[in-house]
């Protein structure tokens, strides 16, 4: 089975136009293995989408009342045209009290509002039509009331979703086109029915698609703006969004929070004796080096050329020198001399330092690498 998948997976990645990598491929998938970063940007970027479809549907329902002046007659439009007011006011309060959060799970509640005003609208214009007998051209603009489900399932592909999150709200609506198919049985016209049900079918694997291949782009676009493209971990500006959400989250669960602060001892050498290439080369070494002894909950950022940040959360100051200490002894990889590389580090903890803002535990593990270097390099200073 993993030999199949790891065949394959290159293969279909390539299909990607975005340069999704093979290992990412199980993030289209479902939403479980997004990086804490990706659900954020993702959660965002669904709600102003909400918000922006909000806007617009809250202006063109009323515009939309002008055709139903001209076919309909008076009792008829003035119901509808209350109906539309309200509609236009429920998306309305949508765009004005619904903000971005970066939760998730906001992001899906936007969402269901956003689907639930039309087709509240939707079954309330349809019971509206069918107390009436309607002329030729009034049933041709009544029929175009029933576009909603198609509209509906057209408008996923705003989004940027995974395939699980499609077939789930795809299945939502296909339930309750069947379900309203189900409770209109005496009157329904089957073959008509069944076309419109099919033809719903295929939006919904178009929209799927779409909107699969806008979250490839996503994390794609995540990735890069996120990662040090030379080392290939966390940059500086996802760094402090990392670490501001990891003192929060420690904050919130009253945690210990660490923060190793990493500067590579005279790197300067290596560049000025053996080229900047050999430069960079040492730094991949050492992030390769720092990586084999992390735990997955760490987190390592390269902070500044060749300084680097390790958050550990949930881990107190014992642990966390332990833990660099094994890194110590596994080594940092090699200079280009053949003498071991070696680095000074500040630590520095949010309880047992008595820390009230993430900047605080950022200037302490500083102030502490540069009481190491002080003190002779090669070692880890976490008092002072
Ligand atoms: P110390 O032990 O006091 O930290 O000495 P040092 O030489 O490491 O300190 P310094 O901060 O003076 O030097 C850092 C050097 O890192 C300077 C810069 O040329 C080099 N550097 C910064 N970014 C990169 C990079 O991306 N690649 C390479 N090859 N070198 C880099
Ligand atoms: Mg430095
Ligand atoms: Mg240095």
């Amino acid at each position: 089975m993993s030999r199949l998948l790891s065949f394959f997976s290159p293969r279909l990645a390539s299909f990607l136009p975005t340069g999704l990598k093979a290992t990412e491929l199980a993030q289209l998938l479902s939403p479980s293995q997004h990086s804490m970063l990706l659900s954020q940007q993702r959660a965002t970027m669904i709600v102003n989408r909400v918000r922006l479809f909000a806007m617009l549907f809250a202006v063109l329902t009323p515009i939309w009342g002008i055709v139903d002046v001209m076919v309909f007659s008076s009792p008829l439009w003035i119901k509808l045209a209350l109906l539309r007011v309200l509609t236009s006011a429920a998306f309305a309060a949508l765009l004005v009290f619904y903000r971005p959060t970066g939760s998730l799970l906001d992001a899906y509640r936007a969402m269901a509002i956003l689907f639930i005003i039309p087709t509240v609208f939707y079954i309330a214009s349809h019971s509206l039509l069918a107390g009436y007998a309607l002329s030729s051209l009034s049933s041709a603009v009544a029929t175009g009331y029933a576009f909603l489900p198609f509209v509906l399932m057209a408008g996923l592909a705003i989004f940027p979703l995974c395939l699980l999150e499609n077939i789930l709200l795809a299945s939502i609506l296909l339930i309750a086109q069947g379900l309203a198919g189900y409770l209109n049985w005496s009157t329904l016209n089957w073959p008509s029915f069944a076309g419109g049900f099919w033809l719903l079918i295929l939006i919904a694997g178009v929209t799927a698609l779409a909107s699969t291949s806008q979250l490839a782009f996503m994390i794609t676009l995540v990735r890069q703006a996120i990662h040090d493209p030379l080392t290939g971990i966390f940059s500086r500006s996802s760094g402090k969004e990392i670490l501001n959400l990891q003192w929060s989250a420690a904050q919130r669960n009253e945690q210990p929070l660490t923060l190793a602060f990493f500067d590579l001892d005279h790197f300067k050498q290596i560049n000025d004796n053996f080229g900047h290439e050999a430069g960079d080369k040492v730094l991949q070494i050492f992030v390769a080096q720092v990586q084999k002894k992390l735990r997955a909950s760490d987190s390592l950022l390269r902070w500044g050329g060749e300084e680097f940040l390790l958050v550990m959360p949930n881990t107190d100051l014992d642990k966390a020198e332990c833990a660099i200490e094994r890194m110590q002894s596994n080594g940092f990889g090699m200079r280009p001399d053949g003498t071991p590389l070696t680095a000074s580090v500040g630590l520095a903890e949010r309880n047992a330092d008595q820390l009230d803002y993430y900047k605080q535990i950022l200037a302490l593990a500083d102030k502490r690498m540069y009481l190491a270097k002080q003190a002779g390099r090669n070692r880890i200073c976490a008092e002072g």
